[in-house]
């Protein structure tokens, strides 16, 4: 009933005939429900400032008694100038208005008046910008700004706002069961619409911020769950459990023992394969912390009880690098891997997609044209993909819906406050790899500016006549006219110059995928002791004895990126570093070299980021799939999420949930949200 009133027009509110309901049309107000939720963008703070504190030139807000009968001068027909004398405590002022004569309507010889204006503290005077007649009502102190548009001017969006909120705030539901309120000490529903629109305290004006900012994430929570809760595909039948006892022989002829978090990880994703429900989990493990073995753990349980794993990485050179690294691993099992990208061609592709249709591969390791095309699986029971942020929107999807017939891991090494991951990949799970295997070095990083170059290169030189290897990064492959940066073609042929004792590799994405395998295979053997190269590098590349990473021109990097790059040393025993090179102009900029320096916790720094560029910048606008909210703002308010999302899911869990009155109006919004029958969510 009274979520119908809501849904009426916005006409119904006193005072919107049709012509400014068109108008808020316009403005996509429909109904009473979006009026009354527009909620402002800003607000005027007036606070009643004693004179003798005044600063010149600044915008005050004073009460005080009108002196005499206002003057007036005209100078034309539009412009006048309007003087009167008011007493302001124990200070007698003058108070000036230009071209608004009618003010003296208003301003009655021995009456109150509240005044905001500018004060010209040498004349003794204060221009009128705001006045009201009578003391300051509690209730003007702070005054809302609405975004406005056309004819509807922000004095009239308070008018229909107030009118609306007097008609009908009496209607405003209240979703929450009542023991919420008390828990966190949240105002009530409608108390937090009147108090949002017009505050009645700075105080009152944060709570009913908080309460509103709470109820849209705790409402999109419950939401996405409900609909995680009823969307989960029921493994088909023949789920036949896992051989637990292979997987622990497996890992006991891993080299190392696996960390904690290691163990804690791959107990949850083991779970899931076992789980009555297919797997739709994100393993998220920053650079170096192990997800690959993890990975391998998975595909291996998988593949030696007889069905198939595939594992999809973003570029050919991972693709191969894990293929070598598993095929190591699985040595002692037989158990058949199979590289399949696109440079795998003609006759040879033939076999391996026989192979893998008639179950004869065990685990497949390519690009993600793997999803794309039709490869056809004998048994596949699980889907595996690295660098899982380097995918695009449309992969996910596709991925999606190949999780409809198969287990699904997304390995990330973009560490994702957790917060927002849960919020970006919301219907999934997440797994957290918050640890690095014990007894690496900590990377020593250091920024310095390009006069420092004669010494970085000696530095290389010393890395060097120990044995070790670099990377040097560039921004570009090669020079441009539009910027001025380095590029790895240039700074190749001056480092091979320069160390011509040493082969120094070249490597950029315009090569082909050959190429590129063979300078990284060069590189890998220590047969190319220095590589230079663009970002191409960045992900997953695993080179133990390269100790030493250079960044050209590092400020034009993002933070996730410069520690990913960060990451591809520091791999093995030796003590690894870190030298950014960059003028760094920017504030910004030069705050992200000050935090790569500060800390090597991809964590840490992903928190840095979403504070300095905010979630939309954070994932790229375009593929951020992040919801938006009218009030929320996940740069700050993502650890209320947090708090909301464990609600939501402690309350579908319950019972009571289900039948019980207070919940009605909850469940009613998630049957209208489309949430109960299974209809999608986006
Ligand atoms: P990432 O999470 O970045 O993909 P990798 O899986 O490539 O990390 O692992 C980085 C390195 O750490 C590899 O050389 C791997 O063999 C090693 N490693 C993984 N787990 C452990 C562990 N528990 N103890 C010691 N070394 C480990
Ligand atoms: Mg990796």
């Amino acid at each position: 009933m009274t979520r119908q009133v809501m849904k009426s027009q916005t006409s119904v509110i006193q005072g919107v005939g049709e012509s400014l309901s068109e108008e808020l049309h316009q403005m996509k107000l429909n109904t009473v429900e979006d009026v009354l939720h527009y909620f402002p963008y800003r607000y005027n703070h007036y606070e009643l400032k004693d004179l003798s504190e005044a600063v010149h030139d600044e915008m005050i807000t004073i009460e005080g008694k009108v002196q005499n009968e206002p003057l007036i001068r005209f100078f034309s027909r539009k412009k006048s100038r309007l003087t009167a004398k008011l007493l302001v405590g124990r200070y007698l002022i003058t108070i000036v208005a230009f071209n608004r004569p009618f003010l003296k309507n208003q301003l009655k010889l021995g009456e109150q008046v509240t005044i905001t204006g500018k004060w010209d503290q040498h004349r003794g005077s204060l221009t009128i910008l705001e006045l009201h007649k009578g003391p300051m009502p509690d209730s003007s102190r702070i005054e809302p700004v609405y975004a406005v548009k056309g004819r509807v001017t922000v004095k009239k969006m308070r008018r229909i706002i107030r009118n609306s909120l007097a008609q009908f705030s009496k209607d405003i539901v209240d979703d929450l069961p009542p023991f919420f309120l008390t828990r966190y000490r949240l105002m009530t529903r409608q108390d937090a619409v009147q108090e949002i629109h017009f505050p009645t305290s700075r105080e009152r004006l944060k709570q009913a911020r908080r309460r509103l900012v709470y109820d849209e994430l705790f409402l999109f929570q419950l939401k996405l769950q409900a609909y995680k809760m009823t969307n989960r595909v029921a493994a088909n039948g023949g789920q036949a459990s896992l051989s637990i006892d292979h997987v622990k022989d497996f890992i006991n002829t891993l080299p190392f023992e696996l960390t904690e978090a290691q163990k804690k990880v791959t107990k949850e994703i083991l779970d899931d394969l076992h789980g009555p429900y297919h797997m739709n989990r994100l393993l998220q493990g920053d650079v170096g912390s192990g997800k690959t073995v993890v990975a391998a753990i998975a595909l291996f349980a998988v593949a030696s009880s007889g069905y198939q794993g595939a594992l999809m990485v973003p570029t050919e050179i991972l693709a191969e690098q894990h293929t070598e690294s598993l095929k190591a691993m699985f040595k002692p099992f037989s158990i058949q891997i199979d590289l399949l990208t696109s440079s795998v061609k003609g006759k040879r592709r033939q076999e391996i997609l026989e192979k893998i249709r008639t179950g004869q591969t065990g685990i497949v390791i390519g690009t993600h044209a793997l999803i794309q095309e039709k490869v056809e699986f004998n048994h596949l029971r699980l889907v595996v993909t690295d660098e899982q942020h380097r995918f695009g929107v449309e992969q996910r999807r596709l991925l999606k819906e190949k999780g409809k017939e198969a287990d699904v891991l997304f390995m990330t090494a973009t560490p994702i406050p957790r917060t927002l991951a849960i919020s970006v990949f919301g219907d999934m799970d997440v797994s957290t790899i918050d640890q690095l295997p014990s007894g690496r070095k900590k990377i020593k990083t250091y920024w310095v500016k390009t006069d420092m170059l004669p010494r970085i290169l000696a530095f290389i030189q010393k890395e060097l006549s120990t044995g070790r290897q670099a990377y040097i990064i560039t921004p570009l492959i090669e020079e441009s006219e539009q910027l001025d940066v380095q590029n790895a073609i240039d700074v190749h042929a001056q480092l091979q110059q320069y160390f011509h004792s040493y082969t120094v590799g070249l490597m950029h994405g315009k090569l082909t995928a050959q190429e590129k395998e063979n300078v990284m295979t060069a590189f890998k053997e220590n047969q190319s002791q220095i590589l230079v190269s663009t970002t191409v590098v960045e992900v997953g590349v695993n080179v133990p004895n390269a100790s030493l990473m250079v960044i050209y021109d590092a400020e034009r990097f993002g933070l996730s990126q410069l520690h990913q790059l960060r990451g591809r040393v520091g791999r093995g025993a030796y003590q690894s570093y870190c030298i950014l090179i960059s003028e760094a102009k920017s504030q910004e900029s030069q705050e992200r070299m000050r935090m790569m320096c500060e800390t090597t916790d991809g964590f840490e720094l992903a928190e840095f980021d979403l504070k300095l560029r905010g979630p939309g910048d954070f994932f790229g606008k375009k593929q951020s799939g992040l919801p938006e909210f009218r009030l929320a703002d996940l740069a700050h308010d993502y650890r209320t999420l947090a708090v909301a999302r464990q609600d939501a899911a402690d309350l579908l869990r319950k019972k009571e949930f289900w039948k019980e009155d207070i919940f009605l109006s909850l469940r009613r919004y998630l049957k209208d949200s489309g949430v109960l029958e299974g209809e999608r969510l986006d």
